[in-house]
C-alpha cells in the first residue's frame, strides 16, 4: 500500500520565551491520506498555526517525528524544506497577498519564477490553473480590479501552478462572506476530486462540514478527530439566496 501522504508522531513544538518555554503543541499523532480534505479547528492558541507551519514545512517540531510522503521532514534543513515546500506544497491565505497592480496572471506565474519554469511554459501553466479556478477570462485583470473571491481564486491558481499533493489553507474563507465562502469550499471540493489533499484552518463550524474530517485542537493537543461524509458545497442547498 502506498503511503500515507502525511505521518505526525508524537510531534511537540516548544519556543522559548525569555526563562519560559510555551509548549505550542504536545505530543500531536496525525495520518492524513491522500485526498482527504482536512478541517482544523480549535480556540485561538491552541495550537492550529503551529501545526499548519509545521504541516507546510515552514517549521520544524522540537521533537517527534513528520513524514511527508514517506520521507522524514522533520530533521530537515531550511533548503531542503524549501525544495519539499515547492515540490509539494500550495499555500492560501486568509489576506491573499497578491501583488495588486501585477496581472492575474503574473501573480500566479511568480512561484515558477523562482522554480525555474521558462518563460513560455510559465504563461501557458498560469493560463491553465486561471482557467481552472473559473478566471479565465479575467487574467489580464488585475487584483485591485477583483471582488474578494476573484482574489482568492487567482491565490488558489498561484498555488496550483506547481502542481502541489497539499494544499494548505490558513482561514481562506475567514475574509469572505457566506456566499463567496461555499463557491471557494466548492472549488476547494473540485479540486479535491483530482486527488489534491486540503488542509484548512477555519473558526466556522459551517465551512467545517464540506470538509471530509474535522481536528479539534485544545491546549496543544489533539482535542477530537472526526471523520464526516462531507457536505456538498453549494450555494443553493446552503439556503444562500
Ligand atoms: P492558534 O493558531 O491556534 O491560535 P498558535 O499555534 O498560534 O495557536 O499558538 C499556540 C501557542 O504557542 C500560543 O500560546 C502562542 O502564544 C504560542 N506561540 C505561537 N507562536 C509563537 C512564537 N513564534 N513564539 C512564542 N510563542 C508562540
Ligand atoms: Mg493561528
Amino acid at each position: 500500500m502506498a503511503a500515507p501522504l502525511i505521518e505526525v508522531e508524537n510531534i511537540s513544538k516548544v519556543y522559548r520565551m525569555g526563562d519560559v518555554d510555551v509548549h505550542a503543541l504536545r505530543d500531536v499523532s496525525l495520518t492524513i491520506s491522500e485526498g482527504e480534505s482536512v478541517a482544523v479547528m480549535g480556540p485561538s492558541g491552541s495550537g492550529k498555526s503551529t501545526l499548519m507551519n509545521i504541516l507546510g514545512c515552514l517549521d520544524r517540531p522540537t521533537g517527534g517525528t513528520y513524514r511527508l510522503l514517506g520521507e522524514i521532514v522533520s530533521q530537515m534543513d531550511r533548503n531542503a524544506l524549501a525544495r519539499v515546500r515547492n515540490r509539494t506544497l500550495g499555500f492560501v491565505f486568509q489576506s491573499f497577498n497578491l501583488l495588486s497592480r501585477t496581472s492575474a496572471l503574473e501573480n500566479v506565474e511568480l512561484p515558477m519564477l523562482y522554480a525555474g519554469v521558462s518563460g513560455r511554459e510559465r504563461h501557458q501553466r498560469s493560463r491553465e490553473a486561471l482557467e481552472r479556478v473559473g478566471l479565465g477570462e479575467r487574467m489580464h485583470h488585475h487584483p485591485n480590479q477583483m471582488s474578494g473571491g476573484q482574489q482568492q481564486r487567482v491565490a488558489i491558481a498561484r498555488a496550483l501552478v506547481t502542481r502541489p499533493r497539499l494544499m494548505v489553507a490558513d482561514e481562506p474563507t475567514g475574509n469572505l462572506d457566506s456566499r463567496t465562502s461555499v463557491e471557494i469550499m466548492s472549488l476547494f471540493q473540485e479540486l479535491g476530486r483530482t486527488g489534491i489533499t486540503l488542509l484548512l484552518v477555519t473558526h466556522e463550524p459551517d465551512i467545517a462540514r464540506y470538509a471530509s474530517r474535522v481536528v479539534v485542537m485544545r491546549d496543544g493537543h489533539v482535542q477530537s478527530d472526526k471523520t464526516q461524509t462531507p457536505l456538498v458545497a453549494d450555494v443553493a442547498a446552503a439556503g444562500i439566496p
